[in-house]
């Protein structure tokens, strides 16, 4: 990675994404990302004061289909690259909605 930032023919800017407070320097705060996940229940609360069992058997197919889904990191770059997603609107954006789709798709989201 260094060296194909060292081998580029033009200038690289670095800028904190701008959907999301400045902490400092680089960091943002996303806090809103993650309170936006817990206010649609997309958030399982593991705190260790209850046996969670093995949980419901998948089929391969159904594991298949919401594995792209579970691999939502909270990065926020789809929310940077969303116009419709702003500092000032309550709008929760792709990363909110599709973990959403995952919980409801779930066996146990669905309970
Ligand atoms: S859905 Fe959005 S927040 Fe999740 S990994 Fe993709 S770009 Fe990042």
């Amino acid at each position: 990675m260094i060296d194909k930032l060292a081998d580029a023919d033009e200038p690289i800017s670095l800028e904190p994404m701008n959907k999301f407070p400045i902490v400092r320097d680089l960091i943002v705060d996303r806090s809103r990302l993650f309170n936006d996940l817990k206010r649609v229940k997309a958030w399982i609360p593991i705190d260790g004061t209850y046996e969670l069992g093995p949980g419901p058997s998948l089929t391969q197919r159904e594991q298949e289909r919401l594995y792209p889904l579970s691999r939502c990191t909270g990065c926020g770059c789809c929310l940077e690259a969303c116009p419709q997603y702003t500092q000032t609107n309550k709008f929760v954006g792709a990363a909110v909605i599709s973990q959403a789709r995952l919980f409801n798709a779930h066996p146990v989201g669905a309970n």
